[in-house]
């Protein structure tokens, strides 16, 4: 864990996955937001210590949300580095590409990893973090989860039927914590379509897919989820909500 200049009084936001794609676009609104980032990722250890000693206050976590003791490492880790908790972002996702007539291709393994990154993870940050949260939360400014999702928990699509329905579960999870964690918690989900990330860089049919059919010709940016995450941060009134950003592809 490193730390760049520290400012305790700041509001601490947490966000998995932040060294590359929408994770990384996200940390860095937020800091731009006046926030104090921890930036976390699974290996990539340099590229957090360099994210982290660019942007005053953050600091860097390395942690692997398949392993249980970790996940809850990364949570002590950072209440004693910072103190408190505002904001946990569940954005460290992973995803398999598997043709959904293939069912035997969609192994009971598969699932499990699917299920441990994209579904126990969030929950276990959630339940290690729900008393700091509750701390530091107040009437005029509650604390907050935002859960990065995917338009294939919402829709009959995505890459594989285990990724998609795990992202499913995500989506339920953060609707039912949503009334179970309020009013001190707000939980909101993003449920992106196609962002440009390296996650994505190969994916030529689906970017084909957005170009021509999707109201808005394209897909989206790291910056755009980003943007859209700071207006969810912001907010001190919305709860259960999954704010589908797809650039209008589920209207077609
Ligand atoms: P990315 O590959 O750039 O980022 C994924 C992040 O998750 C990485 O930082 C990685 O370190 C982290 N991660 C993966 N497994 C981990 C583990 N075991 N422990 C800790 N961290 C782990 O991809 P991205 O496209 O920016 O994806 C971010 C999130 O957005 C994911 O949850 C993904 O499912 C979701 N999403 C992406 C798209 C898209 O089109 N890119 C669409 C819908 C949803």
């Amino acid at each position: 864990m490193i730390a760049n200049q520290s400012n305790n009084s700041a509001r601490v936001a947490l966000i998995t996955g932040s060294t590359s794609g929408i994770g990384k676009a996200i940390a860095l609104q937020l800091a731009k937001d006046g926030f104090r980032v921890v930036f976390h990722s699974r290996s990539s250890v340099t590229e957090g210590e360099k994210l982290a000693s660019a942007v005053p206050g953050a600091i860097y976590i390395q942690a692997d949300l398949s392993d249980q003791a970790q996940t809850k490492r990364l949570v002590s880790d950072l209440l004693s580095g910072c103190g408190r908790l505002d904001v946990l972002v569940n954005n460290a996702g992973i995803n398999a590409m598997i043709p959904h007539g293939l069912l035997k291709e969609a192994t009971p393994e598969i699932w499990r990893d699917l299920y441990e990154v994209n579904v126990i993870a969030p929950w276990t940050l959630i339940a290690e973090a729900e008393q700091a949260l509750r701390n530091a939360s107040t009437k005029e400014c509650p604390s907050c989860i935002l859960n990065i999702s995917s338009h294939a928990g919402v829709r009959p699509k995505g890459a594989s039927i285990p990724y998609a329905a795990s992202k499913s579960a995500l989506n339920h999870m953060t609707q039912l914590l949503a009334l179970t964690l309020s009013p001190e918690i707000r939980v909101n989900a993003i449920a992106p379509g196609l962002v440009d990330t390296p996650m994505t860089e190969s994916w030529v049919e689906a970017h084909k897919l957005w170009r021509e059919k999707s109201p808005m010709k394209r897909g989206a940016k790291p910056s755009e989820i980003a943007h859209i995450a700071s207006m969810l941060v912001s907010s001190s009134y919305l709860t259960g909500e999954i704010i589908l950003s797809d650039g209008g592809l589920n209207l077609t």
